[in-house]
Formats: C-alpha cells, structure tokens, sequence
C-alpha cells in the first residue's frame, strides 16, 4: 500500500483552528500516515503533535512555514524535519514574530481609519497562539459584519491595495532557507502557484531558490490549483528540485481542502521523502 503524505499543515498555535491533537487525531481519521505541522513562523505545537502522533500509527514530521520576501512580494519555506530546539532557526522565527507584531498593531490602525473599530484587539481575541496572522484579522472582519467570508474579508480589506494592507518585510529568501538548513531541515518552497507570477519570474524564483539551498517544490497544494501540476513537475525536473504535497489546512471551516484529500504526486518527479 502506498503511504499517504500530507505535509502542509497549520494549528491554532498559528492561524489553523484545530490543537495539534485535535489535527493529528483528524489526520488519522483521514488515513494520513506521515503528516508534517508546519505553522506561520513558529514551532510550538510541535511537541504536542508528536505526543499524540506517538499514541497512533502515524508519523509526524516537524516543521515550520517561514514568512520571507523575495522581489517585493512574500513567498512562504515550508522546512521539513527541523529541529525545533535549534537556536538559528528559533532566533530567526522570533525577529519574524516581532515583525507581525507591530504590522499587526498597523493593520488595526489602518482600518480603524477606515471606519472598522476594534479590529487590532478583535483580531488578538481571536489568535489562540503566539502570532498575529492577517487570517485573524480577516475572522474578525467576519464577526463584525464587514465581510460575509474571510475570502471577501481578504480582497476588501487585507491584500494589496486594500485599506488595511501593510507592506511587510519578511526574512530574505536565501536567509529564510539558511534557517532551515541550519535546523537539519529540507526548504520546500510553498504553493509557487500562489504568487502569481509569469512564466519568467517563477523560473527566476525557482533559480534562486536552488542556488540558495532549496530542495523541494510544493507540486500539488491545497493552496494552488491541481491544473498546475504537470507545469510544476516538469520545472521541478528542469531545476532539479524534488517535489512535495501538502494540503495547508487550516482547519474544518472553509475554503481549506481536507487533510490528505489530494492526489498522489504524479509521476515523474521524485518525492521529497525518497531519502527519509
Ligand atoms: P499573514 O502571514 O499574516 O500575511 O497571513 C497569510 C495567511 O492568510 C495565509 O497563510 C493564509 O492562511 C491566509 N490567506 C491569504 N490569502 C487568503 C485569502 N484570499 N483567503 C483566505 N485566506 C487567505
Ligand atoms: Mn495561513
Ligand atoms: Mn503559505
Ligand atoms: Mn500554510
């Protein structure tokens, strides 16, 4: 029997909703066997997700989804099998966190000049762990009434060009995979198809990410469209990156895909666990 892998996933110790056993439990109801917890620029519920993955069958690979800014734009690193207690890597995530912080306390600012009062402390009430994520934000702006969908919450108020979009600046690309590999950790590079990006500056981005120590590529994701699979594999063939697949649930509501709901990788690429 094939082993089914999900490897992008998010708890409430980020912006997911679920504990790490409540996901790890769901992921075994699932038939998930290996199942990586990568939260947003922290690694806290790692431990609690190993203790309740020791309890069941399944294998829990620790990670992280780091936030980092290559070309103006955000791009996420998904490290697989880091070591949590790594001081690099755990410093690197802290001065991310300080980011969020003060963006977060400007994203408020900014809409309560829009008229939306509240939000920076609706937004906190709702965050159960130690990051600020615009997903809160985005909850909050549902609550309130402002939005009937956190997708609606997003393009009104949150994305570029909105009122409440605040410009990050997140770990350079080659520093955020340096993290990583200073953890024992493998850079995966997140959802490519989320950027949007042209045919030339994915090339580019796939470039940099390889010379800087990147390994593997999120082939198939819960965060990109299925359609874009066969393009992805053939450019993890042509830069020599291995491939991945994570759903990047964050939780039982909308519009998350289902934990190890996706198809298997297709073939032709080599699977980010050949060597595990
Ligand atoms: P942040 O890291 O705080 O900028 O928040 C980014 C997170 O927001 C992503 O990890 C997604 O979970 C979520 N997100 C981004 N865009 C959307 C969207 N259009 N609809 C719903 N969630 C989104
Ligand atoms: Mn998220
Ligand atoms: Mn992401
Ligand atoms: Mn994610």
């Amino acid at each position: 029997m094939k082993r089914r892998y999900d490897l992008h996933t998010h708890t409430l110790y980020s912006d997911g909703t679920l504990t790490p056993g409540e996901l790890v439990r769901r992921a075994m109801d699932r038939r998930v066997d290996v199942l990586a917890l990568t939260d947003h620029d922290v690694t806290d519920g790692i431990a609690q997700a190993q203790q309740a993955a020791a309890q069941t069958g399944m294998t829990l690979v620790p990670g992280v989804e780091v936030s980092a800014t290559w070309a103006g734009r955000t791009v996420h690193i998904v490290g697989l099998h880091i070591d949590p207690a790594n001081a690099v890597l755990q410093a690197g995530l802290a001065g991310l966190r300080t980011h969020r912080a003060a963006r977060a306390q400007e994203i408020g600012r900014r809409l309560e000049k829009n008229g939306i009062a509240g939000a920076y402390q609706g937004a906190s009430a709702l965050a159960q762990g130690p990051i600020l994520s615009r997903t809160h934000f985005a909850r909050f702006l549902v609550d309130a009434g402002h939005a009937s969908d956190t997708g609606k919450a997003f393009k009104k108020f949150l994305s570029a060009g909105a009122p409440g979009a605040v410009p990050s600046r997140w770990a350079p690309l080659d520093t955020a995979i340096a993290w990583i590999r200073a953890a024992g950790g493998q850079p995966v590079l997140a959802h490519p198809g989320r950027y949007q990006l042209g045919s030339g500056k994915l090339r580019r981005l796939l470039g940099e990410f390889k010379a800087g120590g990147g390994e593997a590529i999120e082939v198939l994701s819960g965060s990109q469209t299925l359609d874009l699979g066969q393009r992805l594999v053939r450019l993890a063939q042509e830069f020599d990156l291995l491939a991945s697949v994570g759903s990047d649930y964050h939780g039982p509501e909308k519009p998350w895909v289902e934990l190890g709901r996706l198809p298997a990788l297709p073939a032709g690429c080599t699977p980010v666990w050949h060597s595990w």
